[in-house]
C-alpha cells in the first residue's frame, strides 16, 4: 500500500513528490503518462518563475532538473496513465490504470493539469497535425522562413507569435474581439513587433488546404466582411480544457465535488471533500493557471497527505 499516490507529473505532481518524500512518506508514486514537466515543457520561453532569470530559458529546460531533484528524495516516477481513481471502503483508495493493473494508496494528490482546446472551426480536426498545431515550440520550426496564422487573445497566444515571429516571415493573430485577455506588457511587445499583423473582431470560418496540408484560413469580421490569409501553418491557442477524467467513477458520477466548469471544488489546503484527497493545479478551481501556483498548490496538499497519513497510520 503507497502512502501517497500522486496522479501527473507537470509542476503541481513534481513538487508534491519533493515535498512528500522529503517530509518523511516512505512509498510514493508519481504517474505520469507521458514525459514528466508537463505543459510547460512545450512552452519556448519561461520568464515569470520567481528567481529563475536566465534569458531565453525554455519551459523543457526549465523543466528537467524537477524531478531528478524529487528522485534524490526517493520519489517513484511511473509512466503510466491512469484511468480512474476509486474510494474503497477502509477509506483507501485504488488506482487504475490504463494497463488493467492497480496501486492502492492512503492518500492521493490529482494534479493532471489541463490540456488545449479546439476552437470548433471547419477543418480544423481534419487538418489537426497537417498545418493546424497547438504548439509553436513543437512545430513552429516547419513554417521558418513561411507565414503563419494564430487563433486566440491569450497570454498564449500572444507569447507564442512572439516566438513564432522570430522564425516566420509574418505572424497573423485572428482574435474575436477588440480587446486581449494578456498581460499588458506582452500586447505592448506584440503591437510593437513589425512582422505581426493583428486582425481583430474576426473569428476562423474554414481551414483551406490540399492532400499535403494546410493552405490558408478564411476569416470572417463581425462585420460580415471575409479575408482569406495564406499561411501553411495554422496555431490554435483558445483556452484549455481540466483533465478531470480520472475523477469519473463507473456510474458517471465524480469522485469529489466539481464546479460546473468540470474543475475539482478545494479548499485553501487543497482539501477536496474526500478525506485524503487532494487536488491540485490547473485542475482546481479558481486556478491562476502559473507554473509558481501549480508548484505552491503541490506543496500544500503535500503537507496535508503527510498530515493525513500520520493520523491515520497512528505514527
Ligand atoms: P500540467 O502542467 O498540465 O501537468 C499535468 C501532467 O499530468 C501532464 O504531464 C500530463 O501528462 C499528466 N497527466 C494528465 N492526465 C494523466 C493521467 N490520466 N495519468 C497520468 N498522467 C496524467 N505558466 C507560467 O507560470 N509561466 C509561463 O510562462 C507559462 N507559459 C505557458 C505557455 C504555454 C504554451 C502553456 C500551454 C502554458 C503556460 N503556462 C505558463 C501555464 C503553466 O504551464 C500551467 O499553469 C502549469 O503547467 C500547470 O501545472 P499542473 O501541474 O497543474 O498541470
Ligand atoms: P485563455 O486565457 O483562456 O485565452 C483564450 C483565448 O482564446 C481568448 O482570447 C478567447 O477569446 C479565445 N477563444 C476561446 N475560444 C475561442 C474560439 N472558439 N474561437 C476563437 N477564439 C477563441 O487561454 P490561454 O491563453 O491558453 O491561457 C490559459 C491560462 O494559462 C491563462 O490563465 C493564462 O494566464 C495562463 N498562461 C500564462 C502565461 C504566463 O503567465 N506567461 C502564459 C500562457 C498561459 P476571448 O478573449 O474573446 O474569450
Amino acid at each position: 500500500m503507497l502512502d501517497c499516490a500522486i496522479i501527473g507529473g507537470g509542476p503541481a505532481g513534481l513538487t508534491a513528490g519533493l515535498y512528500t518524500t522529503r517530509g518523511g512518506l516512505d512509498d510514493v508514486i508519481m504517474f505520469e503518462k507521458g514525459m514528466p514537466g508537463g505543459q510547460i515543457t512545450s512552452s519556448s520561453e519561461i520568464e515569470n518563475y520567481p528567481g529563475a532569470t536566465a534569458h531565453n530559458l525554455s519551459g523543457m529546460d526549465f523543466m528537467i532538473p524537477w524531478l531528478e531533484q524529487c528522485q534524490r528524495f526517493g520519489l517513484k516516477h511511473e509512466m503510466s496513465e491512469v484511468t480512474r481513481v476509486s474510494r474503497n471502503e477502509d477509506g483507501t483508495f485504488t488506482i487504475h490504470k490504463s494497463d488493467g493493473s492497480t496501486n492502492t494508496a492512503k492518500s492521493v494528490i490529482v494534479a493532471t493539469g489541463s490540456t488545449p482546446k479546439r476552437a470548433g472551426f471547419i477543418g480544423e480536426d481534419k487538418y489537426f497535425g497537417r498545418g493546424v498545431s497547438t504548439c509553436a515550440t513543437c512545430d513552429g520550426f516547419f513554417y521558418k522562413g513561411k507565414e503563419v496564422a494564430i487563433i486566440g487573445g491569450g497570454d498564449t497566444a500572444m507569447e507564442e507569435a512572439l516566438y513564432l515571429a522570430k522564425i516566420c516571415t509574418k505572424v497573423y493573430i485572428i482574435h474575436r474581439r477588440d480587446t486581449f485577455r494578456s498581460a499588458p506588457n506582452t500586447i505592448e511587445r506584440v503591437k510593437m513587433t513589425p512582422n505581426i499583423e493583428i486582425l481583430l473582431n474576426a473569428s476562423p470560418q474554414e481551414v483551406l488546404g490540399d492532400a499535403m496540408g494546410v493552405t490558408g484560413i478564411r476569416v470572417v469580421f463581425k462585420d460580415g466582411l471575409t479575408r482569406q490569409i495564406d499561411a501553411p501553418g495554422l496555431f490554435v491557442f483558445v483556452g484549455r480544457d481540466v483533465n478531470n477524467q480520472v475523477l469519473i467513477q463507473d456510474d458517471g458520477s465524480f469522485l469529489c465535488e466539481m464546479n460546473d466548469a468540470g474543475e475539482v471544488i478545494v479548499d485553501i489546503s487543497m482539501n477536496t471533500s474526500v478525506p485524503g484527497l487532494y487536488a491540485t493545479g490547473d485542475l482546481r478551481i479558481a486556478a491562476p493557471k502559473q507554473v509558481v501556483s501549480a508548484a505552491g498548490d503541490g506543496s500544500v496538499a503535500a503537507l496535508q497527505a503527510i498530515a493525513y497519513v500520520d493520523k491515520i497510520s497512528h505514527r
